[in-house]
């Protein structure tokens, strides 16, 4: 199947599965034109339709929290304990250049793509120089970006020296960082701080309400850690989204990252102000101190979508962790089998992932009118076949090697696993070039070593 010619403008395709927000639907077309989603329906309304048999096609996988500038220093991190920021990340990203800012990046979006993600939200600590790095190596892949602007008020070493600004010096980043993306249809701004330990609760104040004002995303890491609450009690007598609330920063346009350790109350603040949160399933199990309640948002309502915090941008991989972690943290002492089901994971990791994320009816589902983001899979691999529930298969069966191609905003992106305009040998010759000088940062600690160490002797 040349996917190339197959998915040329005005296409009109029939697969055997297409997923709506409605759910799993068979028998029906989809059909778009340029970047959009122009028609869908029963396949008897669209005569010209290109059968797929055997193919299922899904809204693309958002990947709701990553740090693409920490790429190659994935594999450094088993067996650390938790708050690597401090310890591997700040010293990796803090000198990263432009070109390296580049690579990194585009290697990131590479690993997404390949694992099914068609939008990737980024947090980092970013200058502008940064950013055209990273804004080049999504307009060359293609991918969908919600491009990281940071801001460290206390920390000045942090990132980008916004250190110590006054306010207006802040705002100026912010709206220069806005600038910089307008007019990219597949980049988003967005302003990305730690919560308390960055920044004071004036400032995230300050931020929220421009933030709000712009209609751009506020990326904050909230309850992620447990020295992080520890300290926002010893410093403020509450826990950190606490803290956030009185001070009028949480909203719909508030994204928090992590919200591992949230109390009831804090979770009944996250409802009441439509906030919405990630939850990072791998990242628990991978670095973390706990599991994210996300059974519970999902009964409360809480938008929130699956990240990957720089583990695996394996969208497969994700989706399983996102049902298994509930399973254990929560199914199984009390025999819920069902434990959210499948649909809830395949909705936080697709469409509402997408919403979460900022999308605001533009892209994430199977629509009219949305915009042409989605994967093709092939379904007739043994472990996918007999098919009965197709979302519970999507969360436990499929994986990267059974996408066939990844469209975003009509783009044809990626056609079995083979980026489509780039040089993966070119990327890899450069990357591999200048990813030790990043991973060897003088400053990095390892506090646990490498795996092999803690083998036992055979002596
Ligand atoms: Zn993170």
């Amino acid at each position: 199947m040349d996917f190339d010619t197959l998915l040329s403008n005005g296409a009109t395709l029939a697969p055997e599965v297409l997923l709506t927000p409605e759910g799993t639907k068979r028998g029906m077309a989809v059909k778009f034109d340029g970047s959009r989603i122009v028609g869908l329906g029963p396949l008897g309304d669209f005569p010209d339709a290109t059968l797929l048999p055997g193919r299922a096609i899904v809204p693309g996988m958002v990947d709701a929290h990553t740090h693409v500038g920490q790429i190659f220093g994935k594999a450094l991190i088993g067996g650390e304990p938790a708050q690597i920021w401090r310890r591997i990340w700040h010293p990796m990203e803090r000198d990263m250049d432009e070109e390296q800012s580049y690579l990194s990046a585009k290697w990131a979006f590479w690993e997404a793509l390949r694992g099914g993600c068609t939008k990737v939200v980024n947090y980092g600590l970013n200058n502008i120089t940064k950013n055209a790095g990273v804004h080049r190596a999504a307009l060359e892949t293609g991918i969908r970006l919600v491009s990281a602007c940071g801001l460290d008020e206390f920390s000045g070493e942090i990132g980008t020296g916004h250190g110590n600004k006054s306010w207006l010096e802040i705002k100026d980043v912010i709206l220069a960082h806005i600038d910089h993306c307008d007019g990219q249809e597949v980049i988003k701004p967005s302003v990305c701080c730690s919560s308390f330990m960055g920044n004071t609760p004036e400032t995230l104040a300050k931020l929220s309400s421009l933030c709000a004002d712009k209609g751009i995303l506020l990326q904050i890491h909230s309850n992620e850690h447990f020295p992080e609450v520890h300290e926002c009690i010893l410093r403020y007598g509450m826990r950190p989204t606490e803290l956030l609330h009185p001070h009028g920063v949480l909203g719909p346009h508030v994204l928090l990252h992590h919200t591992t350790l949230v109390s009831e109350v804090e979770i009944e603040l996250i409802v009441e102000t439509d906030t919405a949160t990630t939850y990072n399933p791998l990242a628990s199990v991978w670095k973390g101190n706990a599991v994210a309640p996300a059974l519970r948002f999902a009964q409360r309502g809480v938008r929130f979508g699956i990240g990957s915090d720089t583990t695996s941008a394996d969208g497969f991989k994700n989706l399983m962790a996102a049902e298994a972690c509930q399973r254990i943290e929560h199914g199984l002492p009390v025999a819920d089998f069902s434990c959210g089901a499948a649909w809830t994971w395949v909705n936080a990791s697709t469409s509402q992932g997408a919403e979460a994320t900022g999308a605001a009816g533009d892209h994430g589902a199977l629509a009219i009118g949305q915009a042409a983001d989605f994967i093709i899979l092939d379904m007739m691999a043994p472990e996918c076949l007999p098919s009965h529930d197709f979302e519970w298969e999507l969360v436990r069966y499929y994986n990267r090697d059974q996408i066939d191609a990844v469209v975003i905003n009509g783009r044809l992106c990626m056609s079995r696993g083979e980026p489509i305009g780039w040089d993966t040998e070119d990327l890899r010759r450069d990357a591999m070039a200048v990813s030790t000088k990043i991973t060897s940062a003088p400053d990095i600690v390892r506090c646990h070593g490498p795996s092999h160490l803690y083998r036992p002797s055979r002596d």
